[in-house]
């Protein structure tokens, strides 16, 4: 019961976060350029807790089918972000009104609801398994939620929906994320597939969606980020097996 309780009060840290950032694109005012930081930090973050943490966990419970099933997790968020979608990629949508179609706005909100669903398992799976795992897991999902929102919200102002109907993209993918939450811990003798299929998302999100938006930003800087995300999970690993 304890354990169920505190996975569900990560998870919502983790669909606030989603919520939190969708606000900051309704705000118009408010300054948001430190959101790039978090999609690089996020980046190598996730990167590091997918193949070191989720990767070798996975496989060494479940020989021979990890495989398979971290190849499905990677496939399934390319299919509903990529595939089903035409156009969609993390951060502000700058582009403009004909190429970013109502429908269009719609279809990246489903994809993105699909995802964060994942990240809600993700959380799940991890502290079913062991509170350090989860807690890494956490804070790898926790790092690319603001801009998650944020990015959800601004494809729906650009594809010309409302500041409201905005605000309820970010929410939904919040929601979404508690459903994950939910459903891992309802079906908990199913975490070791949850836990291959989200390593699979895990790597898709960090080397796909996040590492892109890192390189189109000009100089090295942003890109060195990405290595003190690296670093940040060793922090936290380090002070989980009790250093200090
Ligand atoms: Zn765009
Ligand atoms: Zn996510």
């Amino acid at each position: 019961m304890e354990l169920t309780f505190s996975i569900f009060a990560y998870g919502l840290v983790a669909a606030l976060a989603n919520v939190f950032g969708g606000f900051l694109i309704v705000q118009r005012d408010w300054h948001r350029g430190f959101l790039k930081y978090f999609v690089a930090l996020g980046s190598g973050y996730m990167l590091a807790v997918a193949t070191l943490e989720m990767i070798p966990e996975s496989i060494s419970r479940m020989r021979p089918h990890a495989a398979l099933l971290i190849l499905g997790g990677y496939l399934l968020v390319h299919f509903f972000e990529h595939t089903i979608t035409p156009h969609f990629h993390f951060g502000e949508e700058i582009h403009s009104h004909e190429v970013m179609n109502p429908a269009v706005g719609l279809s990246s909100l489903f994809g993105l609801i699909i995802h964060t669903f994942f990240d809600g398992v993700s959380i799940a799976s991890g502290f079913l398994i062991s509170r350090p795992l989860g807690l890494l897991i956490f804070v790898a999902v926790l790092l690319h939620k603001i801009p998650e929102g944020f990015t959800v919200a601004s494809v729906m102002l650009s594809s010309g929906r409302s500041k409201r109907f905005a605000m309820i993209a970010a929410i939904s993918l919040g929601v979404s994320t508690l459903l994950g939450v939910l459903l891992m811990t309802m079906t908990r003798h199913w975490v070791n597939y949850g836990l291959p299929v989200t390593a699979g998302v895990a790597l898709y999100v960090a080397a796909s969606d996040l590492i892109p938006e890192v390189n189109k930003e000009p100089g090295f800087r942003m890109a060195l980020v990405v290595f003190a995300g690296v670093i940040f999970f060793s922090f936290t690993k380090w002070l989980l097996e009790g250093g200090l």
